[in-house]
Formats: C-alpha cells, structure tokens, sequence
C-alpha cells in the first residue's frame, strides 16, 4: 500500500520509486554513456551538489522521463578517462556546452566557458550515468512550466506538480530561489548595484 496519491505521474526513472539519499563520505563515480562499444567514460572526482529534476527542453533525460536529473561539479573535477574522441558539443551557441556521445546521444557533461557567466566553473552531469550509489540526491524541480514546451499537455501541470511535491522536489518555473538570488547577486555585482 502506497499512500502516494499520484504515484502514476511518471518523472523520472531515478526518483519514480523514492528518492534515494546521499551517503555521507561519498568521493564521486564514473558516468558511462549507453554504448555497449567502447562506451565513454567520465570520472567525477567528488560529490555532486544542488541536484535536481529539470523541465526544460535542453537537458538530456532518458527515454520515456518528461523531467531530466541533473547537478553540479566543479569543472576541475571531470576527467574524461575513455572513448572520448565520442564526444561533440551538442549546439557551440548555447551558454552550456552539452558534450554529449555520438554513438548513444546521452550528455556526459555541461561546461560553461564564459567566465562572466554566474555558473562558470561549475559542471552539469547526471549522476544516473553512474553505478555508484550515494549522490547527492535531488532537491527540488526547475523549470517545471517548460515540459509542456516538449509535448506535455498543460492539463496534466496540476497532477505533475502534485507528484512533485510529493515526493519532496518542490516544483518551480526558473531555477530554485536561492539559485535564482545567486544569479542575480552576480548581475548585481557586475552592474555595480552591490559591492563586489
Ligand atoms: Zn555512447
Ligand atoms: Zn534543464
């Protein structure tokens, strides 16, 4: 018995059947893309941090998920250690560098090489890649609005968002606020308007 209540909204595979916590020590793991031949291999040298689900059209989510999971890394922390003559950056004009398989299509990493940029220095992964357990779990749901934007119907938002909150990923339509405070203390900061 389940007294989960929207338990059939599925939105994402890693957090459909609970969230799994993370496990105090943990020193990082080996994303490994989908190809059974000479599969990529990305070595994370550390914990994960502000893990989350994510709506938006631009993240890579597995089959069949309508929600991506992903989180950070310092950039210093991602060793591409096999096959990486695979990857290729999915779209050079977008601020994250997607470099994804071309043999699979899954995203090993994001990089962002603007040093202006207010996540400069921090790396995207999705730690599901890994057969490790003990990632930082995810927090919270961004950009929930947009999955509609990749074919979701808007009349399913009230029950996605019920699923959300449920299972503890508080849903919101930008990043979470304070990602979203983080962003505009670097603008302000830049501007002037606060002290650097
Ligand atoms: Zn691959
Ligand atoms: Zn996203």
């Amino acid at each position: 018995m389940s007294d989960m209540t929207h338990g059939d909204v599925k939105i994402h595979p890693s957090v459909d059947d609970g969230i799994v916590p993370a496990r105090d020590g943990f020193t990082g793991g080996t994303l490994k893309c989908r190809c059974t031949d000479r599969p990529v291999e990305v070595r994370i040298n550390g914990q994960s941090a502000h893990n989350h689900v994510c709506g938006c059209t631009k993240c890579w989510k597995p089959d069949g998920a309508i929600f991506s999971m992903v989180a950070v890394v310092p950039r210093d922390a991602v060793e591409v250690v096999a096959n990486g003559d695979k990857l290729k950056v999915v779209d050079p004009n977008m601020a994250i560098q997607r470099y994804a398989c071309t043999g699979c299509g899954t995203h090993m990493y994001g990089r962002i090489e603007n040093k202006d940029h207010p996540f400069y220095g921090l790396d995207f992964i999705h730690t599901e890649l890994s057969s490790e357990d003990g990632w930082a779990a995810p927090g919270f749901a961004a950009f929930v609005s947009s999955v509609i934007e990749s074919g979701v119907s808007p009349d399913r938002m009230d029950g996605i968002r019920a699923r959300l909150r449920e299972l503890g990923l508080e849903p919101y339509d930008a990043l979470s606020p304070p990602l979203m405070d983080a962003i505009a203390t670097h603008v302000a900061k830049r501007s002037g308007k606060l002290a650097a």
